[in-house]
């Protein structure tokens, strides 16, 4: 059974309290709770206008009409068809994948126009809970630039079955670190059950899109086979404070975005060192319980993926990589800054991390470490003393003697201090 019918004949889309939310109005309602409006704005402004595949009036309206301050959801037959056939393939756990497709604005809105549905294949899901492996992240994003390269990464589907849909505090951590964006969506089915719901940011929280729409380019019936619940983000103690211990996971994971400055770093490139590095921030604040490394393992996984290409131009190894800092970024001046990344070198025996000012020749050592480490703290950058300036970060391999090894090709940074008083204040 499902609640398909035709949006035209409810003529919801033409009535002023139910129209179609505006982009101003995700965007003002993202900013107000977020914090960072600038990058969300720019993300927001940044998304082309463009006409759907077909007008409104031929949607096939699932739930509630979307409301104000959400993103629409317009999900072709054949992605569902996709979705379908992948969350009923296993009831015995849960299952998932990536929804591609496109963003953009049309009249005064944001719709997200789901495309095609990619299974997450992965060896290591387990029974407990679906999440994204570090492998079934890179193969995802591997099979959506061989199958897909026209479409974005824009949103998640996982499955529940048998267990109701809602979004676990496991799924907030996974939403908030890897689908960030404004309009990045995430899709819960129960496929014994037979139900279905969307989430999304929505005034910068993560919760429950009411409805979405189906578009019937197959055939005209409808091929959604779900209920469509009203349900809930698990666990509302968003708003508890952080030494509510019990719940110190969901609060990271809310207050990833509004307390992170973004002009701190500088212009971001990258969500996920923006993240990662507020992780790191945070990291040190908050007790490491299970949730706080699940969001670690997907931030250090999303964060190899999408900081490989980053760092990757001058640090050619990936046995020997810095992926934070990122290359080409401001950092305050007299922070200390985490250096994260890998150093598995096969004939290292140890490894050292040294800087020095761009123009300079003398490196100096910042650290040495003597074990391998595999997308992890590498060390503390103390830039206490430092003057602000541009400055190089090299990570080497060397031997007993503590020289570098003459075969590795040393992977290195460019990034800039700047003086405190020169930041742009943030509330
Ligand atoms: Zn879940």
């Amino acid at each position: 059974m499902t609640s398909a019918s035709r949006s035209d004949n409810q003529a919801d889309i033409s009535r002023p309290r139910r129209e179609l939310p505006t982009a101003e109005a995700v965007a003002t309602a993202e900013a107000v709770a977020v914090g960072h409006v600038a990058s969300h704005r720019a993300a927001l402004a940044g998304l082309p206008f463009r006409q759907p595949p077909a007008p409104p009036s031929d949607w096939l309206l699932h739930g509630e009409v979307p409301s104000e301050g959400q993103p629409v959801v317009l999900i072709h037959q054949t992605a569902l068809l996709q979705i379908i056939a992948h969350s009923r393939s296993n009831l015995a756990c849960e299952l998932g994948g990536a929804l591609l497709g496109h963003t953009y604005r049309y009249k005064s809105g944001i719709i997200v126009e789901v495309k095609a549905a990619l299974p997450a294949m992965s060896a290591d899901h387990g029974p407990v809970h679906f999440t994204f492996s570090a492998d079934s992240w890179s193969r995802l994003h591997r099979d959506r630039a061989t199958h897909y390269s026209n479409l974005d990464i824009i949103g998640w589907f996982h499955t529940h079955p048998d267990l109701g849909v809602f979004y676990s505090s496991d799924d907030v951590v996974v939403h908030s670190a890897a689908f960030t964006l404004p309009w990045h969506v995430g899709l819960v089915v129960d496929p014994v059950r037979d139900e279905a719901a969307f989430f999304g940011w929505v005034a910068g929280e993560l919760s429950p899109l009411g409805g979405f729409y189906e578009l019937p380019e197959r055939q005209p019936e409808t091929q959604v086979p779900w209920q469509i619940v009203r349900t809930s983000v698990w666990d509302h103690a968003y708003e508890a404070e952080p030494q509510a211990e019990q719940n110190s996971h969901v609060v990271l994971a809310r207050n990833t975005r509004p307390r992170f400055s973004v002009r701190e770093l500088g212009l971001i490139t990258s969500v996920a060192a923006l993240l990662l590095s507020f992780f790191l921030i945070f990291g040190v604040v908050l007790p490491l319980r299970n949730q706080v490394k699940l969001l670690e393992t997907t931030l250090l996984n999303v964060a190899q993926v999408s900081l490989a290409e980053t760092n990757g131009l001058t640090c050619p190894d990936p046995r020997l990589r810095i992926l934070v800092p990122l290359g080409g970024q401001g950092y305050p001046a007299g922070s200390m800054i985490q250096i994260i990344g890998t150093a598995e070198y096969p004939d290292a025996r140890r490894y050292q991390i040294d800087m020095r000012l761009a123009e300079g020749d003398q490196w100096m050592m910042i650290a040495r470490l003597g074990q391998d480490t595999r997308l992890g703290k590498l060390a503390k950058w103390d830039t206490t003393e430092l003057p602000a300036g541009s400055y190089e970060l090299r990570l080497s391999p060397v031997d007993s003697n503590n020289i570098r090894l003459a075969s590795s090709s040393p992977c290195i940074v460019s990034l800039a201090l700047i003086a405190q008083a020169d930041q742009p204040k943030t509330k």
